[in-house]
């Protein structure tokens, strides 16, 4: 089961097909890109790398991404791809910790990583001589080998490397036709948002399928180049999260766009607000699918379906819509108190996953390793409540969870609230320490440009949708809210502004 002979299969029977573009040219074909990928497999080998040897990936979103991928995974080693916004400091403790025996980079952020065996640069004629001998056959892996270490975003601590196998990543991609949207040759998915995360996950599925990968020329996310390649490609798919769909929505706004060209838009990784979906679905129309997952378990636990947000006449449909959906085919959901018990539906608790797309494990690190996956369950971390039909709504990391006066104050109920507010582009809300309540509602506030929002105004939308212990004692506005690198709100970092005024 080597996650490599799905490409394998699809040049065989159609080499011709294509493959890989840079913008709208096209680069590989399906015969070629495999050609490369068993050429590159045979270099590693031959220059030492051993089945399992980790390689690292810090590079810009570029073609060479999946020639890399595909060709580690057909020699039978396991790849390490890396934000490419972090700073080098950074990777190279990834590279240290991964134990990453060579690494490929793009020169504008990789110069100076350190491995031990070669560093290249793969805008390098070094790099194309690397596929220049014969093809290695195609390497035996089991399903649970180590194909792809995934490092946590470390918004708490250090980075773990999440490790994820053939089956995981298979069963991932297998699952995508089942819980996400069906792909075929015709189609192409677009890498706008990083490589290293979602969007280069789902090459798998994309390359399962035959269908056509599409790296921007500027190598990143604009918003202009997206819905260009999208009117001239056609049939376009991306995985967006929250922020990118709502940069995409106000171009498209601003510029009179609608959603042509595109075919679906996956998003997920951070809350959508049921506000934001709704002008997404005005604005470009039944292309959206919702998911839920982690690093732990990629791309997979829940999915709120293409059918179930465009269902608006469902007596529920307004929860739905602010839910993530049901659990995925592959995995079970359930929500379950401290003890691990599971909890009555519309009870909050801690989101459990089981199933084959749940990680080995943390590299090197048994003592996470063994707090996260309990009994085959892993501990996301996420709480949440089921409702009868099955649908699970998010409240909130447990770590974000406010308590007031005694009282449980989920951020993500009073953000939803605010966001209904004219004027307000985007909030985050945190619990600031206070004397008397423990802990007080502060709401961080960016209005939309030329806006003028009031304390006032807000409070009074919050009167009028939550309960009145739950409305922010404060309103801190300001230009904008601190993300990572893709696109998460750091509410750690707007935790240690209150703390610092309050000094
Ligand atoms: P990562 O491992 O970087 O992909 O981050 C995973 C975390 O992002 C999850 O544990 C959730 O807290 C959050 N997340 C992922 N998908 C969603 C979603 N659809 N809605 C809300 N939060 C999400």
């Amino acid at each position: 089961m080597n996650l490599a002979n799905t490409l394998r299969r699809i040049a065989l029977c159609d080499p011709q097909r294509p493959a890989l573009y840079e913008g709208t040219r096209l680069c590989r074909t399906y015969g070629e890109l495999a050609q490369r990928a068993a050429r590159l497999a045979a270099t590693l080998r031959a220059q030492g790398l051993a089945p399992g040897d980790r390689v690292l990936l810090f590079m810009r979103n570029h073609p060479a991404y999946l020639e890399a991928i595909y060709g580690c995974w057909w020699a039978g080693l396991a790849v390490v791809p890396v934000n490419a916004k972090l700073h080098l400091r950074e990777a190279q403790w990834i590279a240290d910790h991964a134990q990453a025996r060579w690494a490929f980079v793009t020169g504008d952020i990789g110069t100076g990583l350190q491995v031990p065996g070669r560093c290249i640069d793969v805008d390098t004629p070094a790099c194309e001589a690397l596929f220049g001998g014969e093809a290695l056959p195609l390497q035996h892996r089991a399903p649970a080998d180590l194909a792809w270490l995934f490092y946590t975003s470390g918004t708490t601590g250090k980075p773990k490397g999440v490790m994820l196998t053939h089956r995981n990543l298979l069963t991932m991609g297998l699952t995508y036709f089942a819980d996400v949207d069906p792909v075929d040759a015709r189609d192409a998915i677009v890498y706008g948002p990083p490589m290293s995360h979602g969007a280069g996950l789902y090459a798998i599925p994309h390359v399962i399928a035959g269908a056509r990968h599409v790296v921007p020329a500027s190598g990143g996310f604009d918003p202009a180049e997206i819905f260009a390649l999208a009117r001239s490609l056609g049939r376009v798919s991306m995985f967006a999260a929250p922020t990118i769909v709502k940069r995409l929505v106000d171009h498209a706004q601003a510029h009179g766009l609608d959603g042509e060209g595109f075919k679906t838009i996956v998003y997920g990784g951070a809350p959508m607000y049921a506000e934001d979906i709704r002008r997404a679905l005005r604005v470009l129309g039944p292309r959206f699918v919702q998911i839920y997952g982690q690093g732990e378990t990629p791309m997979v636990a829940t999915a709120l379906s293409r059918a179930h947000l465009a269902d608006t006449s469902h007596p529920r449909h307004a929860q739905r819509l602010a839910s993530v959906g049901v659990a995925q085919t592959p995995v079970e959901v359930r929500v379950a108190d401290a003890e691990g018990r599971d909890l009555p539906a519309g009870e909050v608790g801690e989101v459990l996953v089981r199933g084959d797309t749940v990680m080995a494990g943390y590299w090197r690190d048994e003592a996470a390793t063994a707090a996260a996956v309990r009994d085959g369950w892993l501990f996301t971390g996420d709480m949440g409540s089921l409702d009868a039909d099955g649908f699970l709504t998010l409240k909130d990391r447990s770590k974000d969870l406010v308590i007031s006066g005694g009282s449980n104050i989920y951020p993500r109920e009073v953000e939803e609230a605010l966001l209904l507010a004219p004027g307000v582009a985007e909030v985050s809300v945190v619990g600031a320490p206070d004397p008397e309540w423990g802990e007080v509602i502060v709401a961080f506030v960016v209005a939309e440009p030329g806006r003028n929002v009031t304390a006032a105004d807000l409070d009074a939308v919050c009167l009028q949708h939550i309960a009145r212990f739950k409305r922010p004692k404060r309103y801190e506005f300001v230009e904008s809210l601190p993300k990572n690198n893709y696109g998460k709100v750091l509410k750690t970092e707007l935790r240690q502004r209150l703390k610092e005024q309050a000094r």
